[in-house]
């Protein structure tokens, strides 16, 4: 939904102010085989086709150890949503939730979050099962799957500190 004017039965729109500016830089473009939203996944399956996350050559060392992870968090900005409905009618049948209850792509900041698969690395090129996006989708992050992820800085006093069984060749 991009339209202003394109309201479902009961969804609300709000009047935006100005926008602050967080200065997004997008780390790179995501492939995938879906050019209409209406073809795309409501949910990215583990099982789902292979899609690329193509890196901007100046992240590439910036992959270093996440080639130790099966499973990894896919941080995206869903850029041709409408970002002013504060209430949203998903079936459109009238019954409306609000924004932050749901997981539509359109919000106040159009992020979409995926826990997807990690086939392969080449080069810059992270292959990946798990998406639910357009073709050329920007990409706004990558992490470590945070169940896999045990931090690499000490622990701070208030962490809840129990051991992790990693892999030995895990940095
Ligand atoms: N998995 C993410 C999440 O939970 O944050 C995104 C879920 S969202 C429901 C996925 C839907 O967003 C797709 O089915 C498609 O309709 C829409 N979508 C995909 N790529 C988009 C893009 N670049 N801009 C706007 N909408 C997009």
């Amino acid at each position: 939904m991009s339209d202003p004017g394109d309201l479902r039965p009961n969804e609300q729109a709000v009047e935006l102010g100005p926008a602050f500016d967080a200065t997004l830089r997008f780390i790179g473009t995501i492939r995938t085989p879906w050019r209409d939203r209406r073809d795309c996944p409501r949910q990215g399956r583990l099982d789902g086709p292979e899609c690329q996350l193509v890196l901007d050559p100046v992240w590439h060392d910036g992959l270093k150890g996440l080639e130790y992870y099966d499973t990894i968090e896919v941080l995206y900005w869903l850029d041709k949503s409408r970002r002013d409905l504060v209430r949203q009618s998903p079936k459109s049948d009238g019954q409306t939730f609000g924004t932050f209850a749901l997981r539509s792509p359109v919000r106040p900041n159009p992020i979409g979050t995926s826990i997807v698969k990690l086939i392969r690395i080449e080069k810059g090129t992270l292959i990946v099962r798990g998406l639910d996006c357009l073709d050329g989708t920007p990409l706004v992050d990558i992490k470590p799957d945070r169940c896999a992820f045990s931090p690499k800085a000490p622990p701070k006093n208030e962490d809840f500190i129990k051991p992790v069984k990693e892999p030995a060749s895990r940095p």
